[in-house]
């Protein structure tokens, strides 16, 4: 058939743990934990399974995990939506997306992204018909330059996609981004999309700034997250959106005819989960950020230089000093000769910077998988 998605082949995550497993290579390359989700939602997954919580779930989500989603994030970020009207949970956050841009982009509509970004976030816009308009991050801090997103802006542009923070830098937008971002939509009628999967993964004491603590800005937005990067079980698949409820509305015209509805016992287990440990959500930070320090600081006794991680799992590494290659022949040769899988930054753009030498590395891995890693890049 004529393709509809010419520029889609098979995502860099599955080539490169492919690759990894063919070649015995430590797998730091596609995100996801190597290490075990708490017992307790195990425990309850398990229980929802047994008391017969298996047929389809309401459509929307089952009422105790969008009630208990609709408390935590008031909890964190001192608003509460509704939980019938705003909250939808969802097949993952990538569900989410995909529904989010089909809900509203229409043939000829441009999405604004902002490059590097996420891989899935152009063949939604591409399905829905729209266009992807790339606006390059600060090529050495990955922030948004703000002037060139709003030089980007036409009468046709239907969405700005953010993620906050980001895959696969870890920057995070500041209160001045926000404040930038709410003037350049004052007066617009674009959507955000909000990509807040690593919302709880921020390091150093920062803050993450949610659009969901502002209302100029969730009054237009689709929020994203992801249970998978909160609870270590990215194969579960099971996320959430809130909108208001115009959007919702429109949102769940798609995700009933997606999906219907998400896996029933996993929201029995993650509504038990958010009720009786809300402190998850403020340790994970810490948690992870124990494994950010040890990594990087075993990362200064190899040739690869770390760049500055705020907050998410991955670790950018400059690895200029060691190899002259591109990132895809590098990030090959290093799984393959040296044993230790990567994502290279360039299927992260459109076009990217001339002369980049950058891999992404994640370290959601136990200690002895990263030591293990450390131990062969020691011998660049
Ligand atoms: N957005 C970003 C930025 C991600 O990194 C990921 C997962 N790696 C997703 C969305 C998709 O999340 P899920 O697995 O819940 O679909
Ligand atoms: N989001 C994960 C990453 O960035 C990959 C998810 C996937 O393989 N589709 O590594």
């Amino acid at each position: 058939p004529e393709t509809k998605l010419p520029k889609v082949g098979t995502t860099i995550f599955t080539v490169m743990s492919q690759l990894a497993m063919e070649h015995g290579a430590v797998n730091l390359g596609q995100g996801f934990p190597d290490f075990d989700v708490p017992q307790r939602l195990v425990q309850a997954l398990d229980r929802a399974m047994r008391e017969g919580k298996n047929q389809y779930a309401p459509m929307t989500g089952i009422p105790a995990l969008r009630q208990a989603i609709a408390a935590k994030t008031e909890r964190c970020y001192g608003h509460r939506p509704d939980a019938d009207t705003e909250v939808t949970v969802t097949s993952g956050a990538s569900e989410a997306i995909f529904a989010a841009v089909l809900a509203v982009v229409r043939p000829g509509d441009e999405v604004i992204v902002l490059d590097p970004c996420y891989d899935c976030y152009e063949p939604a816009i591409d399905l829905a018909g729209g266009r992807a308009v790339h606006v390059p991050l600060d090529p050495a801090t990955f922030a948004p330059d703000w002037a060139a997103i709003r030089a980007a802006v036409s009468p046709r542009t239907r969405m700005l996609m953010i993620n906050s923070p980001h895959n696969p830098s870890g920057a995070m937008f500041t209160r001045q981004d926000i404040e930038q971002l709410t003037e350049l939509l004052e007066g617009t009628h674009m959507w955000l999309l909000s990509d807040e999967v690593y919302e709880h993964i921020v390091f150093d004491g920062a803050r993450h700034e949610s659009v969901l603590r502002y209302p100029q800005l969730r009054q237009r937005a689709f929020v994203v997250s992801s249970f998978g990067k909160t609870y270590h079980c990215t194969g579960w698949k099971v996320g959430y959106c809130i909108a208001p409820p115009a959007l919702s509305t429109e949102f769940r015209k798609v995700h009933q005819y997606n999906t219907f509805c998400t896996f029933a016992p996993a929201q029995w287990a993650f509504a038990e989960m958010i009720e009786a440990e809300p402190a998850h959500y403020d340790e994970l930070g810490a948690f992870y950020q124990a494994k950010r320090d040890h990594f990087r600081e075993q990362l200064l006794t190899t040739r690869l230089r770390p760049l500055p991680v705020p907050g998410g799992y991955f670790q950018l590494v400059d690895y200029s000093d060691v190899s002259d290659l591109d990132d895809v022949a590098f990030c090959r040769w290093l799984t393959v000769e040296k044993g230790v899988a990567a994502i290279p930054l360039s299927p992260f753009y459109e076009s990217a910077p001339a002369g980049q030498r950058l891999a992404r590395l994640c370290f959601a891995k136990n200690a002895q998988t990263l030591d293990a890693a450390i131990e062969r890049l020691q011998k660049l």
